[in-house]
């Protein structure tokens, strides 16, 4: 086919994809900006270009999410390096953030256990300069990611840990330990769906979609000072039983929030005064 101009394989595309996707790809390999394609519909893409859209357009049909194709998503208004040894963030996670910076005072440390791409300590980090973040992940590959977000957007004071949940750790107290860990149960029919691209050990905590916030839960007190606060995400149905499982482990103030959606969607918990 002779060189398409960015109006016809606009056109065309979208009786494959939604428009905002199209243009989002077509940004992603002319590296413009959105403005861009509506302001030049009439320029031409090379052969090159063009068979790069094909490629990247036949990915995206096959259920590829988008944030792996381009490299990148947005959190936070931050702009994250992704892959796929890492989780995509969601914009409901942008509620663990606000819960965390409404619990923070100067001088805080804050434990982000399980970062993946750093999301959640690098929003942190980016509101709150006065606190200390520490990001852990038991995966070198999505610490390296983390690492390299934290680079990019000049985070320099965030510190990155290998670590299995808490296993790591080692003497550290943090004011507030934060966390979105897998919560997808191992027989969730929606494992089928985009998120089948995604790291399966970010996503699946065994049976019931509990097993890591049983342990994180379990495991975290020791890590927090007292009054420190734990914030972590959940399923939609698993608010209730994030909450027994709080009160278990003689956690205070327990409160669920809901997100944008209306979804019970993080649950925090404070470690009691008294607790030894
Ligand atoms: N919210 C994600 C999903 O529905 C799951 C993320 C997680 O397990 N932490 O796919």
């Amino acid at each position: 086919m002779t060189k398409p101009s960015i109006h016809t394989l606009l056109s065309k595309a979208v009786k494959k994809l939604p428009r905002l996707e199209v243009e989002i790809l077509l940004c992603h390999i002319l590296g413009v900006t959105r403005t861009y394609l509506l302001a030049w519909p009439e320029k031409f893409l090379t052969a090159k270009q063009y068979s790069q859209f094909q490629t990247l357009l036949a990915r995206r049909v096959e259920g590829e999410p988008i944030a792996y194709i381009t490299g990148y998503k947005e959190f936070w208004s931050l702009d994250l390096q992704v892959t796929e040894n890492t989780l995509i963030p969601r914009p409901e996670t942008e509620l663990l953030v606000e819960q965390a910076l409404a619990r923070l005072s100067p001088g805080a440390l804050v434990i982000d256990l399980g970062t993946g791409s750093g999301a959640i300590a690098l929003a942190i980090a980016h509101e709150r300069s006065q606190c200390r973040v520490l990001a852990t992940d038991k995966s070198i590959a999505a610490l390296n990611v983390a690492r390299a977000n934290a680079q990019r957007l000049g985070l320099h004071r965030v510190q990155f840990l290998i670590s299995d949940w808490c296993s790591d750790l080692g003497d550290i107290k943090a004011e507030l330990i934060v966390s979105n860990p897998p919560y997808v149960a191992i027989a969730d029919p929606h494992l089928k769906g985009e998120v089948r691209y995604e790291p399966h050990n970010a996503l699946v905590a065994g049976k019931d979609g509990l097993a890591d916030i049983r342990r994180l839960i379990a495991f975290s007190q020791s890590y927090l000072v007292p009054q420190g606060w734990l914030l972590l995400e959940h399923g939609y149905d698993q608010a209730e039983a994030v909450r027994v499982l709080f009160k278990q482990h003689t956690y205070e103030s327990i409160t669920t929030y809901q997100d944008l959606a209306g979804i019970p969607r993080v649950t925090v918990g404070q470690k009691t005064s008294s607790f030894l």
